[in-house]
Parts: structure tokens; sequence; C-alpha cells
């Protein structure tokens, strides 16, 4: 069968615990030791497969329980039986029959989208407006708590191409920020460095410390304060001419209207798994650019069905012109899923042109790091 009107038949959840070669230390948490995501495989009566991911980060979007549960307990009756062409209304339904569980919504938008792909043929970003890109340049996060292991990575990251790097900044104190600021600007004064607190400083010590990091004039500096705090972002934003980006105070397209109407950032980091999608996803950058602000491809704790999700979105979303930060299947996982290597080339992501997500994963993998399964 080759058509979208045929039902699905199939679907199927798996917990997973990947890990990982070191920690990573942000301003809301550490990970260290695995990071934990959920893999939804849809079916269709014909037979064809589609694939999805959810990353969750626990101190960030939710829990990798309430990602299965989404999916596995109050979606699964929404979808079984319905048609792999009615993806709005799907996930329309899916929206209203959970509260927030972003990831697990894009996991189901993610594997719709590819078993369309996979019925038709047709590549992930075909469905999503059309292809405006070939590669996306890739960003690396320097976030581990041993800043000489990070030194190794730059090297390899030089050796690699990579030509940006976002320093993860506020979790440990003020002058180890300001110490690898100097390091990095003397040593690796090719990398366009990005700064990220991810919510890190607290009220009374934001502005005296994001002047002193915006003296090495970074390209923005994302995310200084928590989440709520939209007056301090306000503030801050008027401070400094380097731009400030909002990542956690922004999730779907509704927080980017209020963030644009509130004037808190300079530009948004998009993250499917916070905008709860792809099409989602599109649409915060969409609303960035039609107030005049910048939009940059950010992630999660991602493995590679992810990393490809975001490929094809950006690949499909000319506002997106930061660059992206998929850099976990390369960087940061010991090991990553799926049968093909996440493409990666001179420090530039490659956009697949194969069908659906252009990768599937090895079945060998997923029961090897399965925590969790429902069918
Ligand atoms: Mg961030």
């Amino acid at each position: 069968m080759s058509d979208l009107l045929q039902k699905i038949t199939g679907f199927d959840v798996w917990h997973l615990k990947l890990p990982v070669v070191s920690a990573r230390d942000h301003g809301i948490g550490r990970v260290s030791g695995a990071c934990e995501i959920v893999v939804l495989r849809l079916r269709a009566e014909g037979g064809a497969e589609g694939w999805g991911e959810a990353s969750p980060w626990s101190v960030f979007t939710g829990t990798p329980e309430a990602s299965f549960a989404a999916l596995d307990r109050y979606m699964r009756p929404l979808v079984v039986g319905r048609r792999v062409g009615d993806r709005a209304a799907i996930l329309a339904d899916a929206g209203k029959c959970v509260a927030h569980c972003t990831e697990a919504k894009a996991a189901l938008e993610t594997a719709l989208l590819d078993l369309a792909g996979q019925i038709t043929q047709q590549p992930v970003w075909a469905f999503l407006g059309g292809k405006c890109r070939d590669s996306i340049p890739l960003s690396c996060s320097i976030a581990n708590p041993v800043f000489e292991e990070d030194i190794d990575l730059m090297h390899r990251l030089r050796d690699d191409k990579v030509g940006l790097i976002k320093l993860k900044t506020g979790f440990k104190d003020h002058a180890f920020d300001i110490m690898r600021l100097e390091r990095i600007a003397q040593d690796f004064p090719e990398f366009r460095v990005r700064v990220d607190y991810n919510q890190g400083l607290e009220i009374e010590e934001a502005v005296e410390r994001v002047l002193d990091v915006a003296q090495f004039q970074p390209d923005f500096i994302e995310q200084p304060v928590r989440f709520y705090h939209f007056d301090m972002m306000v503030k801050l934003k008027a401070m400094t001419s380097v731009p400030l980006l909002a990542d956690e105070s922004v999730f779907g397209p509704e927080d980017m209207v209020r963030a644009a109407r509130e004037g808190i950032c300079d530009g948004v980091s998009v993250k499917i798994m916070k905008s709860g999608g792809l099409t989602r996803g599109q649409s915060v950058a969409q609303i960035a650019a039609a107030n005049g602000l910048m939009a940059y491809g950010g992630d999660m704790f991602e493995a590679g069905l992810a990393h490809l999700a975001g490929t094809h979105m950006i690949a499909a979303t000319p506002e997106i012109t930061l660059g992206c930060e998929f850099y976990q299947t390369s960087y940061f996982l010991n090991e990553d899923i799926l049968e093909t290597p996440f493409q990666v080339a001179d420090g530039q992501v490659v956009v697949p042109d194969a069908p659906g997500l252009g990768a599937r994963p090895d079945l060998e993998k997923l029961e090897t790091y399965a925590v969790g399964r429902s069918q």
C-alpha cells in the first residue's frame, strides 16, 4: 500500500538508558552516567514503520516515565486505528489528552512524519515546506566539570572543523566561567563562542556576571536566570549589546508570543522537545522572526532519531539561522541507536534526502539499552 489513507495498526514504546562518555553540568542540573530517552515505533497496515524519539530531562522538560506513560497510556488509544495522513487531527487530539509532555508529542509527530515519508518515499522535510538548506552549522556544548577534558574535546572539534561552541556557565563559580572564557579566547580563537547559563544565575548576581561575560563578545548569552523571571530578562537585554537568547522561558508558540510582547530576548532556542513537535517548533521560529528576533536550533540530551527530526525541521525553516547543537551522537553518547550514523561532515550536520527521517534504529541496540517496553 502506498497511500496515506491506510490505518495505523502498531504502536510500540521503549524506555532506553544510554550510557554517556562524561558528566555534563548545566545551570539547572547535571547529567552523568547515562541519559534516558523514549522511542516510539508506529506501524501502518501495509507494513511500513515510522519512528520517533522523546528526549526528556527531568529538571528541564519532564521525566522519561512521564513521556513513556503519555505515549503508552494516553496517546496510544488516540492513534491506533487512525489514518496515517490525518496527522494534524491526531496531533490536535494528542495535545489535548495530556498536559505538558511536549517530548512525547514531539516523538508522536516525528513517528507520524517518518511513517508518511516511508509510505510516499519522501523525506520528512518535504512535509514541512521543503528544504531551504542542505547542511546546518554544528555547535558543540562545553559543559564538562573537568575543564581539562573539555580542552581535549575542543582539540577534537577543531580537527573535525566544528566552528561553534557553547560554553555552559553558572554551574560552578563565576571565576571558573571567566577562566574558561579567557582560556578559550587565548588558545582557541578560531571558535565562535556562545554562552548558556541554563537559568544558573540568582537575581542579585545576574547583572554583574552577565556584563562580565558580555565583555568577551560571545555571539549570544542564553537564559541567564530562571524561566519565570521575565522582568529580569528584559533588564539584562537592555544592559548589553550582546544578544540575549531565551531557552527555558519559551517552550511553545504561546510562550513565544508572550516573550516577544514583553521584549525579554533578542532570539530564541527552538527545540522540538519543548514546542511539542516539529510544526510547533516551526511556529516558534516564525513568530520570533515576525517580531524581528533570531532563532537557534537547540536540543536536549538526544539520540539520533531526535537529531534527525530536528535536522528535518531546521532544513525546512529558513528563520532558524544560528546553527544547531545536535552533537550528542558524535561527542556525548557511548553509542547511538541508529543503524547508520547521524551524518556530520566538516562541522556541518548533513540534511538527509532519503525517505522519512533518513535512518532507523538498530533493533538490537534497542534491546540492549531498554529498561522498559510496551507494545
Ligand atoms: Mg539552553
